[in-house]
Order: C-alpha cells, then structure tokens, then sequence
C-alpha cells in the first residue's frame, strides 16, 4: 500500500506522525512509505533516517498527498488538507470532530474515509490511542507545577521533594486515570506528599493497591476538595467525564482557602477546565495568577515534548498502521470492534454518533 507521512502544518506542532523505526516495519513488509521533506525536523528525526528505513523523501506536498492511498498524520486536517482528501483515500488521525463543525462537513464533502486515533478503543473500555499523550501530559504536569512553586513564578518557594529536615511538598491529584496516575506517581517519584482524589472506587482501589500505601486515595466530595485547597502547595486537575465538559471542581472561592503561592494545574483544561479559575493557555505564556494562586492550562501538553510524544504515539498506532495497510480499512475494521469505533467517516457519511448528535446530522 502506498502510504504519506505528510509535516505536520498546525501552528506550534513539532511532532510527526510516524519515527524512522515505524516507517521500518511498513517498508519491511512491502509496503511503499511516502514522507515529506523535513517532516521529522520538529522532532529531531532527519530525512535520511526515514531514508535508511526505506521510505521515499518527497518535497511536492501536493504529489505526496495525491499518491496516497494511506495518509497517516497527529492532527487534524487543516482546511488545505482537507481539500487534497479524495474518496478513495484513508486518513489515520486525531479528528476530534465533535468540536468542529466546519472540519466535519469539510471531510463530508472529501468523501475519504476518517478514522479518528482518539476514538479507537481497547478491551479494557480504554482509549488506547488517546492514552499515550495523557501518560506524557501526566507526568509533564508535575514538572509544570514544581517550576509554578518557584519565587520567580509567583511560587510559594516550595521544593517539591524538600531536603532532608523539611517536609515536602503536598500535592493532590484530583482524578485518579491515565493522566492523574501518571502524576502522581511523577509526584511519588521525587518524593512528595501524594493524594489521589476520584469519584470511581474501582479507580482508587487499584491505585491503592498499585502504590502499597505510598499515596492516599480519598473519595472526591465537596469536603474533600476543600479539604485539598487548604492542605496542597500543588493540585493536579485531572478529571474526565467521557464526552462531557470537565466539572468545575476547585471554585473561585476556594482559592481564598489556598495558601498564597499555591499552584493550580489544570491538565482537563481540553474539557473546558476544571477548576472555576481556567483559562487555556499556550507555551509561549503557559501561567498566570489569580487571587495569588498560579495557575497552569496549556491545552496542549504534550507539543512541548515533541520527540517523546512522537515516540509515544508512533509505538501505539503502528499495530493498527500496520494492519491497516496489510488488510485493507475495510476487512481491518471488520476483523476487529476496537478499531472499527475509530471510523468516524467513510463515502461522505457519518459513521459515529456522538459526533452526528453534536450538529445533527444524519448517521
Ligand atoms: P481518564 O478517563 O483516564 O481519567 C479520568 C478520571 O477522572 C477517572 O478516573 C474518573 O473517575 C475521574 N473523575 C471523573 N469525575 C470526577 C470527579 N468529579 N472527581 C474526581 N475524579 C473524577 O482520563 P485521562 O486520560 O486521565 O484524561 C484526563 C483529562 O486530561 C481529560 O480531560 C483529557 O482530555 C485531558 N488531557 C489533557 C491534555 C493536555 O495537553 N492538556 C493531554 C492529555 C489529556
């Protein structure tokens, strides 16, 4: 199968959608990979690696997008992109098309088919494609929040792990999922105080297991949240109610409960945050401050990190690249439940409710 790698052109994204490596297995099992000139660069991957991996380096944007019958990217198609779609072409990809209207009836018009990474699923009711960027948004959320407790931010001047004769840091991770475990075992790792507050037992049971009495799971009610504004340095937003807006969880008038330098980090700012006080930022300004509080809500964590997050990504969509271009969409979805709960498009129809409810349209 021939299959495009094209450079990613959203503003601010550095990552690509497949390493040299990747590129490897699909060039080993016969198939033709098409990689556009420089698209690795963000990411530290140069031409001739994928070279060596035997793709092919293309500089004719347009002619790699023609010559596709795969096209595999991070993001959502920008509005050039989706134009070059064509019927007969697959496109792998996060869509998100749930939140955008245009995007959706533009790959309508484009009659290709669109399966989206982020609503694949796995056997465990996981989103196994979305999963990756949370672990990477987890874990980077701890590193956001000790820079936000230094002086020069706004901080309280509080080292995350303490030194020997000062206690460390308390910090509060409020949802206990992909993102939130990452965190705190992030947190756990250089030696904080952790708690994990969610509203699912079987979440906190697990963790509770997991961490042998290392961090302290508490169930997330009203007096539990207060109870974390006045007892945390650092409190990690991490909640998500599966396709709805996140809950404002930490209100305007529980910042006054907070001690001043305290730092807010709001990795479900995506969701609409979930802390009254959010507002998504970018990393150019990533923080602001509110009623003394520091507040971190990058929407886009894992863009910070491009080469891990490209790593990250890559290992988990080769599987499924990989079967894709072997069998065919159709017979590859067919074969498999998972993956067939990706397609969200196909012959200019929508195939997935949720986003067919969000503007009404037929499915
Ligand atoms: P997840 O489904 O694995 O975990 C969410 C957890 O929140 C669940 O355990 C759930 O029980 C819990 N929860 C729901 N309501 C709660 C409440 N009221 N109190 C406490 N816990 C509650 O989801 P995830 O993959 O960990 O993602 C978490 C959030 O992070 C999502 O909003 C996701 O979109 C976002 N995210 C943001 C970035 C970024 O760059 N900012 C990157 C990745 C993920």
């Amino acid at each position: 199968m021939k299959i495009a790698i094209p450079a990613e052109i959203k503003n601010h994204e550095y990552r690509v959608s497949m390493t040299p490596a990747g590129v490897r297995e699909l060039t080993d099992q016969g198939h033709e990979v098409w990689v556009e000139q420089n698209a690795g660069a963000g990411t530290g991957y140069q031409d001739d690696e994928y070279e060596q991996a035997g793709a092919r380096i293309e500089s004719d944007v347009e002619a790699l997008w023609a010559a596709a019958e795969l096209i595999i990217k991070v993001k959502e198609p920008q509005p050039v992109e989706v134009k070059r779609l064509r019927a007969d072409q697959t496109l792998f990809t996060y869509l998100h098309l749930a939140a955008d209207e245009t995007l959706t009836r533009g790959l309508m018009d484009s009659g290709a088919t669109c399966i989206a990474y982020e609503t694949v699923t796995d056997a465990q009711g996981g989103l196994p494609l979305l999963a990756p960027m949370s672990s990477v948004a987890g874990r980077m959320a701890v590193q956001a929040g000790a820079h936000g407790l230094e002086k020069a931010q706004g901080g309280s001047g509080i080292l995350l792990p303490g030194v020997p004769g000062v206690a460390p840091a308390r910090v509060t991770v409020i949802g206990g999922g992909v993102v939130g475990e990452n965190a705190a075992r992030m947190a756990l790792g250089l030696g904080a105080d952790v708690t994990v507050l969610d509203r699912s037992l079987p979440r906190l049971e697990t963790l509770d297991h997991r961490y042998q009495g290392r961090l302290r799971t508490v169930y997330s009610t009203r007096d539990a949240l207060e109870a974390a504004a006045r007892s945390s340095d650092l409190i990690i937003g991490a909640v998500l109610i599966p396709g709805a807006s996140a809950p404002k969880l930490i209100t305007r008038e529980m910042l006054a409960m907070m001690t001043p330098g305290s730092v807010l980090v709001d990795v479900a700012i995506d969701q609409g945050g979930c802390f009254e006080t959010s507002h998504p930022t970018t990393h150019d300004e990533p923080s602001y401050i509110v009623d003394g509080i520091v507040h971190y809500c990058v929407a886009n964590m894992p863009g910070a990190v491009a080469r891990t997050s490209t790593q990250a990504l890559s290992n988990a969509t080769l599987p499924w690249i990989l079967r894709l271009a072997r069998l065919g969409w159709q017979q590859a979805l067919r074969e498999d439940v998972h993956f067939r709960q990706g397609l969200n498009l196909t012959g200019g129809r929508l195939v997935y409710p949720a986003v067919a409810e969000a503007f009404g349209l037929p499915c």
